[in-house]
C-alpha cells in the first residue's frame, strides 16, 4: 500500500486555521468581514479573557436559512463566489470559504442566525441554532431569533494545546482586536459599531455622516486637529485586465470599461511625526491592507517635508474597480496586488503630496513645543489628555465609563515572532517583491482610553473649558465637516519627476483639499517686528505671532529654486580663486567617482588631484570655503548612507535632492546674522512662494505659529 494518504477534513481544516486563525484578534476579523460582507448595519463583539474565553460577533445582516448555515461550516463552502472567473473581481471581503470551518475545527462555535423573510427558505421569526466544537456537529436545531446572525466562539484553541500556549497576554490580545475594530469602525462610518470586554464598553461608535466624525468619536479631538483631508480621483487610460481574445468574447459584450481611482483620507501636518509606520493605515475597497508600495507612495510624498527617518500619520481609503486589485494573495487577505501598480502609486504620491501643498498648514507654537517624532502607536492620543468634546450633535448619550486598557503593552518578544516581525525603519521601495507581515496592532501599542463620542463629559457645564472645545470645534468641524466647495478643486499637477504614468493617464484627476483654519499663504503679508538673537525673525499676522527660523526658511527657498534650476539646466556657478582641495579616504572615494558627474551639473567642478584628493575649480553660487567642503564630504557621506542607491531611478532623484538640500543648507543666511527689514521681507515673501513652507528639506519646522487663541488663553482671556 503506498503511503500517501487524502487527510480528512477535519485535519485539513486545522492546517487552515494555523493560516486563517492564529489568534483571537483574526478569529474576530473573520467574523467581523462575514458580518459586513452580510450587509450588516449594526455590529456588536463581544470577548472575554482577551477573546481566548468568548469572542461573539452579533449583528443584524441578511442572516442564513438553515440549509446555508450548516453547509457555512463546510470546507470551501461560500455564497461570495462562483466561478473562477469571479475571482478576478472580488467585491466582498471574504471569498475563500475557510474561516467558519477552519474556527470550528479548533473551537466551540455556537452559530445563531434567521434570515430576512424574502429570503428563500425563510420562516417569520424562525432561525437556525447550531452547535458545533472541534469540527463536529453537536446540535442543530430552530430558535425564535431576529434577523440576523450571531458567532459565538468559545474556549479557541481547546484542541490544539500546543497553539494555545502561543496566546500573548489577555491585554495583547485585546489590544489587537480593539484595533481591529477600530479599523473597520473608521472605514463604515455609517455603521454602528460596539466592543465589549466583559461588559466594558471599549469601543462605542454610532452612526455618523464623515469618517472625520468617526476618527473624532474614535481618536478624540486633538487627533482630528493634527490632520488634513485629501481627495483625489484619477481615471485609468485603459482597464488592469487584459481583454478576452475575441473568440471568447460573448456577443454584444462591450469592451472593459476603464475605472477610476478615487483616494479620500486624511494625512497629518508635518509636524505630527511617528518614528515607524505604524500610524499609516491603507483601506482598499474597504479592506485594511499592509502595502510597501502604497507605504513607499506615501513617504515619497513626505520626502523633504519630514526628516526621512520619520513617518507621518496617514488614514487612507482607497477606492477602485475589484478588478483592479487581486485580494487573493494572502490567506488572511492582508496584502493586495494592484494590477497597474505604477499608476496607483504614483496617483496616490501626487495626490498626497499636492494635498500637502495646497494645505501648507502652519505649525503650532505650542504644539511644537513637544511634537518629538514619537514611536507611539497610531493615532491614540496619550491617555492623559481629555479635552472636552463638541456640542452633542447625535442621539448617543453614553453612560459607560472610557476603559483604560490592560497595562501590559503588546510586549517587545513580538518581535520575535515572525508574524509581527514589522521592519519599522528599514527603507521600502516598489521593488521589492515580498510585503511585509502585518500586525493589525501597532507594535508598542499603549493602554488608551476611548474617546467618549459626543459627550461633553469631563466638564461642567458652561466652565470656561468647554467654551474653549466648543470654539476650537467650531473651526475643526468647519475645516473637516464641510462638503469641499467648488473652490477647493484643482487640477493635479502633473507628476515632476514620476515615471510618467499621472501625466500619460490623462491625468484627470481632481483634487479637492478644504483649507485647514491656519496655513502658510499668507507668510508675505506679514508685518516684520524683528530678529530674536539675530537668528530668529519676529512677524505680526492676521492669525497672531509667527517666529521663522531665517536659516531654514532661506535653506527652503534656495532649495527649490535650485531644483528648478537644475531642471532648465541652469544653475548658477562660481568659479573659485584657488581650488579648493578635498581628502578624502578611500571608501569616499568610491562613493564620489559614482556621483561625480551629477555633481558636475550641479555646478561642483571637480578634479582629481592625487589618489586621494579632490581640487574644486568650481562650485555652486553661495558656496565656498569651509562650508562647500562640508557640503561636498556630505553629500558623499550620505550617499554612502543611502540604502536606495542600488536602484537607479530612485537612487538619481534623491541624490539630486540630496546634493541641492546640502547646498542650500551651506549656502543659506545663518543663524547669527544681522538681517534689515528689506531683506527679512524680501525673505518672508520667497519663503511664501515655495511649496512647501513648513518645513526645511530635512524636515525641520520653519514657522510657528503663537495663535490669538492660544495667547489669549495663556492670558486666561477666554
Ligand atoms: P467566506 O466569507 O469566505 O465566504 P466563511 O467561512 O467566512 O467564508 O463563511 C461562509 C459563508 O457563511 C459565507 O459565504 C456566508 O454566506 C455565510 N455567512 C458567514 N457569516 C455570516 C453572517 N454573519 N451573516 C450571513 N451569512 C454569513
Ligand atoms: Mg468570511
Amino acid at each position: 500500500m503506498g503511503r500517501i494518504r487524502v487527510l480528512n477534513d477535519q485535519v485539513a481544516n486545522q492546517i487552515a486555521a494555523g493560516e486563517v486563525v492564529d489568534r483571537p484578534a483574526s478569529v474576530a476579523k473573520e467574523l467581523l468581514e462575514n458580518s459586513l460582507d452580510a450587509g450588516a448595519k449594526r455590529i456588536r463583539i463581544e470577548v472575554e479573557a482577551g477573546g481566548r474565553r468568548l469572542i461573539r460577533v452579533s449583528d443584524d445582516g441578511e442572516g442564513m436559512s438553515r440549509d446555508d448555515a450548516l453547509l457555512a461550516f463546510e470546507r470551501h463552502a461560500t455564497s461570495k463566489l462562483r466561478t473562477a472567473d469571479d475571482l478576478l473581481s472580488i467585491a466582498t471581503l471574504g471569498f475563500r470559504g475557510e474561516a467558519l470551518p477552519s474556527i470550528a475545527s479548533v473551537a466551540r462555535v455556537t452559530l445563531e442566525t434567521a434570515a430576512a423573510t424574502e429570503k428563500e427558505g425563510a420562516v417569520a421569526g424562525v432561525g437556525t441554532r447550531v452547535e458545533i466544537a472541534g469540527g463536529k456537529i453537536l446540535r442543530v436545531e430552530d430558535a425564535a431569533l431576529p434577523q440576523g446572525t450571531t458567532i459565538a466562539v468559545r474556549d479557541l484553541f481547546f484542541n490544539t494545546p500546543a497553539r494555545r500556549k502561543f496566546l500573548r497576554a489577555e491585554s495583547t490580545e485585546l489590544a489587537h482586536v480593539t484595533a481591529l475594530v477600530t479599523h473597520y469602525a473608521l472605514v463604515h462610518p455609517e455603521k454602528h459599531f460596539e466592543l465589549l470586554s466583559s461588559s466594558h464598553t471599549l469601543v462605542l461608535a454610532p452612526p455618523v455622516a464623515r469618517t472625520a466624525e468617526r476618527i473624532y468619536q474614535i481618536f478624540g479631538k486633538e487627533t482630528l486637529e493634527q490632520l488634513l483631508p485629501v481627495a483625489a480621483e484619477l481615471r485609468l487610460e485603459h482597464a488592469g485586465l487584459p481583454e478576452p481574445p475575441p473568440w471568447k468574447r460573448e456577443p454584444g459584450q462591450p469592451n472593459r470599461e476603464p475605472g477610476a481611482l478615487r483616494l479620500t483620507g486624511f494625512f497629518s501636518k508635518p509636524e505630527l511625526q511617528k518614528l515607524n509606520r505604524n500610524s499609516i493605515y491603507i483601506f482598499v475597497n474597504k479592506r485594511l491592507i499592509r502595502d510597501r508600495l502604497l507605504i513607499h507612495a506615501i513617504t515619497e510624498a513626505y520626502r523633504n517635508v519630514i526628516p526621512p527617518t520619520s513617518y507621518p500619520v496617514v488614514l487612507l481609503f482607497l477606492e477602485m474597480p475589484p478588478e483592479e486589485v487581486d485580494v487573493n494573495v494572502h490567506p488572511a487577505k492582508t496584502e493586495v496586488r494592484f494590477r497597474q501598480q505604477a499608476h496607483v502609486h504614483d496617483f496616490v504620491r501626487e495626490s498626497l503630496r499636492n494635498a500637502l501643498i495646497k494645505a501648507r498648514p502652519a505649525a503650532a507654537f505650542l504644539a511644537s513645543l513637544n511634537s518629538e517624532p514619537s514611536a507611539s502607536p497610531s493615532l491614540m492620543p496619550p491617555p492623559a489628555s481629555h479635552l472636552p468634546g463638541p456640542p452633542r450633535t447625535g442621539p448617543a448619550p453614553w453612560s459607560g465609563r472610557p476603559t483604560e486598557m490592560g497595562q501590559d503593552p503588546l510586549p517587545g518578544s513580538l518581535g520575535q515572532n515572525s508574524d509581527h516581525n514589522l521592519p519599522d525603519s528599514d527603507p521600502v521601495g516598489p521593488t521589492q517583491e515580498a510585503a511585509e507581515p502585518f500586525s493589525l496592532t501597532p507594535r508598542q501599542a499603549e493602554p488608551f482610553a476611548v474617546r467618549l463620542p459626543f459627550t461633553d463629559q469631563g466638564t461642567a457645564p458652561g466652565s470656561s473649558g468647554q467654551q474653549f472645545g466648543r470654539a476650537a470645534w467650531g473651526s475643526t468641524a468647519k475645516a473637516l465637516f464641510e462638503p469641499a466647495a467648488g473652490g477647493g478643486v484643482d487640477n493635479l499637477r502633473p507628476a515632476q519627476e514620476g515615471s510618467g504614468a499621472v501625466e500619460s493617464a490623462a491625468a484627470t484627476a481632481l483634487i479637492e483639499v478644504e483649507q485647514s483654519a491656519t496655513n502658510l499663504n499668507h507668510l508675505g503679508d506679514l508685518r516684520p517686528l524683528g530678529q530674536l538673537r539675530e537668528s530668529f525673525i519676529l512677524a505680526a499676522g492676521e492669525d497672531g505671532l509667527w517666529i521663522i527660523d531665517q536659516h531654514v526658511a532661506h535653506e527652503r527657498v534656495l532649495f527649490e529654486k535650485i531644483l528648478r534650476e537644475r531642471q532648465t539646466q541652469k544653475i548658477e556657478r562660481q568659479r573659485l580663486l584657488m581650488p579648493l582641495l578635498v581628502d578624502l579616504k578611500p571608501d569616499q572615494m568610491a562613493v564620489f567617482s559614482c556621483i561625480a558627474e551629477e555633481l558636475g551639473r550641479n555646478g561642483f567642478e571637480v578634479e582629481l588631484f592625487g589618489p586621494q584628493t579632490l581640487a574644486l575649480r568650481e562650485a555652486p553660487s553661495g558656496l565656498e570655503g569651509a562650508g562647500l567642503e562640508r557640503a561636498l564630504v556630505e553629500i558623499i557621506e550620505q550617499t554612502a548612507a543611502d540604502p536606495d542607491k542600488a536602484s537607479p531611478f530612485q537612487g538619481l532623484t534623491r541624490l539630486r535632492e540630496r546634493i541641492t538640500a546640502s547646498v542650500a543648507c551651506h549656502a543659506a543666511i545663518k543663524v547669527n546674522t544681522p538681517l534689515d527689514p528689506e531683506r527679512i521681507r524680501w525673505l518672508l515673501s520667497e519663503l511664501a512662494k515655495t511649496s512647501h513652507p513648513t518645513s526645511c528639506p530635512h524636515g525641520r519646522p520653519i514657522a510657528l505659529l503663537y495663535s490669538w487663541r492660544e495667547i489669549d488663553r495663556a492670558f486666561h482671556r477666554i
